[in-house]
């Protein structure tokens, strides 16, 4: 009997199961070549009347938008193909950014102080080999999911959304002035929020794999000596099985919990979750100095998170993908929840005045989850933090070359890495990065050029370039802002090619910080 086979078994439900169902899933996805469902189809005969403004698939983070929307008079339905409940493990987020659940009223402060299940200090990040770095308040809270969903599902209901549950999104037909659902929902707009293996991005997709994949396994237990800190990015191991793995741990409400993670391309010889949930088990000792038989093991997470060069283009109009299935999270990190909530005022604002000027063309729609170059540029160090599969590096590469940089940024101090740690990239920390690390370790990053290839270097240099011309576009907004109403385009146009810019060179950071002040 394997470690994860005896772990597993150990826990209620058919975790084992859901482990080797997952691992088909992702099996299927790196071979290609399944058939692509087609779920959308579009006419040019007219709706007619609609009975919503907006139909949700899906509530995980469905239900954070639809709150909103309906808090601002917005007619909206949610239908999920289960129930809408949270997950019980927490999720991690960094305190600033939750006061957005404040500001657009979907919380008070009790139930905000109700949701937060965890806090702790500081968090440490740190490669095989090389020095520690500490920091506070970057993703040291614990959001419960089950309380959270179930006080906006409260308030959602409370003034006027409608929940369809054990309700399946199974096809739409876009008609030129509205959607309609399941042949039972017509609605002005949908909202794809069905998570990365939605069906709509699928056939958007077109049957596309991923350029990479991020793999994710872990448990929360009891039994380990008392820790009252966390784990950012650390690694214990050099490269072995083709992979850098990198552990996560944070103090949980109701033990402590720890997930080791991977970057990977979609090649169908890589390793399966099943494979690294064993040298999880197998490393864990090592780690956090338990032996696992002194741990109760309360739950096991485990997940994948395909990733894509290119952000979704859904060729439709009035239809939008939020959450995962749109993918505009970092391929660095799964914080899925927390680029959801990064993003809510703005969706929110957004979605509210396409509907408003009826903006939902797919060209309008579109602009609602923009490209960024701050988040394109993170490529390449998902690149350099991967090896290919038949690749031949030092196996301590990844490890020296991570030290070196997390070095620099700690002596460029708290505005270079604290963003960056909450998946936030901006032009003028990430150059004096560079050329810290360029001018301190040559060696070094001299090695990364044959190690992520030469195209991605040089398309990497075109975001580079983009999030430089971002930051000085989002600059010159900000002047212009005043006088949008004379611009010769449209307010909608505007705004949202403003916020692009905005998200785009990383400035949004500044809001959820409350200015420059870093403490
Ligand atoms: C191990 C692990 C740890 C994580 N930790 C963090 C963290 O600490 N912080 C963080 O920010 N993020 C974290 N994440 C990521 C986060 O959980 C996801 O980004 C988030 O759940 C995505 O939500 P979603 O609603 O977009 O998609 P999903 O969570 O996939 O939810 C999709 C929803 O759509 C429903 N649905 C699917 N198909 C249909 C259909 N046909 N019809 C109707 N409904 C449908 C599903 O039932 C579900 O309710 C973690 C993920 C994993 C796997």
């Amino acid at each position: 009997m394997s470690l994860t086979e005896n772990i597993l078994s150990q826990l209620s439900g058919d975790v084992l199961g859901s482990l080797r169902q997952a691992d088909r899933i992702l099996t299927s996805i790196r071979e290609g070549g399944s058939a692509v469902p087609i779920v959308v189809t579009q006419t040019q005969q007219p709706l007619g009347s609609v009975d919503w403004d907006v139909v949700i698939c899906g509530s995980t983070l469905g239900i954070l938008i639809g709150c909103a929307l309906a808090l601002k008079g917005v007619r909206v339905a949610l239908i999920e193909r289960g129930t809408l409940r949270g997950r019980d493990q927490e999720w991690n987020i960094s305190r600033k950014e939750l006061q957005v659940f404040l500001e657009l009223n979907l919380l008070t402060d009790a139930e905000l102080e109700q949701v937060i299940a965890t806090e702790y200090n500081p968090a440490r990040v740190s490669f095989l080999g090389g020095a520690e770095v500490w920091v506070s308040d970057v993703l040291n809270i614990g959001v419960d999911p089950v309380y959270l969903l179930e006080t906006l599902k409260q308030r959602f209901l409370a003034v006027g959304g409608k929940l369809f549950e054990k309700t399946p999104f199974t096809q739409a037909v876009v008609h030129p002035d509205g959607v309609i659902v399941n042949n039972q929902f017509k609605t002005r707009l949908l909202i794809d929020a069905m998570g990365h293996l939605s069906p709509i991005t699928q056939q958007a997709r077109e049957g596309q794999k991923p350029d990479a994949l991020c793999l994710v396994v872990g448990t929360c237990a009891q039994g380990f000596p008392e820790n009252h800190t966390g784990d950012l990015l650390f690694s214990s191991t050099p490269i072995q099985n083709q992979c850098q793995y990198f552990w996560e741990a944070f103090p949980a409400k109701d033990g402590r919990t720890t997930y080791l993670f991977t970057y990977m391309d979609a090649h169908p010889q890589r390793l399966a979750l099943a494979d690294l949930f064993e040298d999880y088990l197998r490393l864990m000792s090592e780690y956090q100095g338990v032996e696992l038989s002194q741990l109760t093991f309360k739950r096991a997470l485990f997940g994948f998170f395909p990733s894509y060069r290119q952000p979704l283009k859904t060729p439709w109009s009035r239809i939008l993908p939020v959450g995962d299935s749109s993918g505009s999270q970092s391929p660095l990190s799964f914080g899925g929840f927390g680029a959801m909530v990064r993003h809510l005022q703005r969706l929110t604002l957004g979605i509210h005045e396409a509907l408003q000027t009826d903006q939902l063309s797919a060209q309008a729609i579109a602009l609602l989850q923009p490209y960024q170059p701050s988040l394109a540029v993170t490529w390449l160090f998902q690149k350099a933090m991967s090896v290919g599969v038949n690749q031949k590096i030092d196996p301590e590469q990844i490890n020296q070359l991570l030290s070196a940089v997390f070095q620099q940024m700690q002596q460029l101090g708290k505005p270079v890495l604290k963003p960056f740690l909450q998946d936030v990239v901006q032009f003028p920390a990430l150059t004096q990065t560079l050329i810290k690390t360029a001018l301190t370790h040559p060696a070094l990053v001299a090695k990364i050029i044959p190690q992520v290839g030469l195209e991605t270097l040089l398309d990497w240099m075109m975001h580079y370039g983009n999030l430089a011309i971002y930051s000085i576009l989002f600059w010159l907004s900000q002047i212009l802002e005043p006088w949008k109403k004379n611009l010769p385009i449209s307010t909608y146009y505007w705004n949202r090619w403003a916020e692009g810019w905005k998200y785009g060179s990383g400035n949004d950071y500044f809001d959820s910080v409350g200015g420059q002040n870093f403490s």
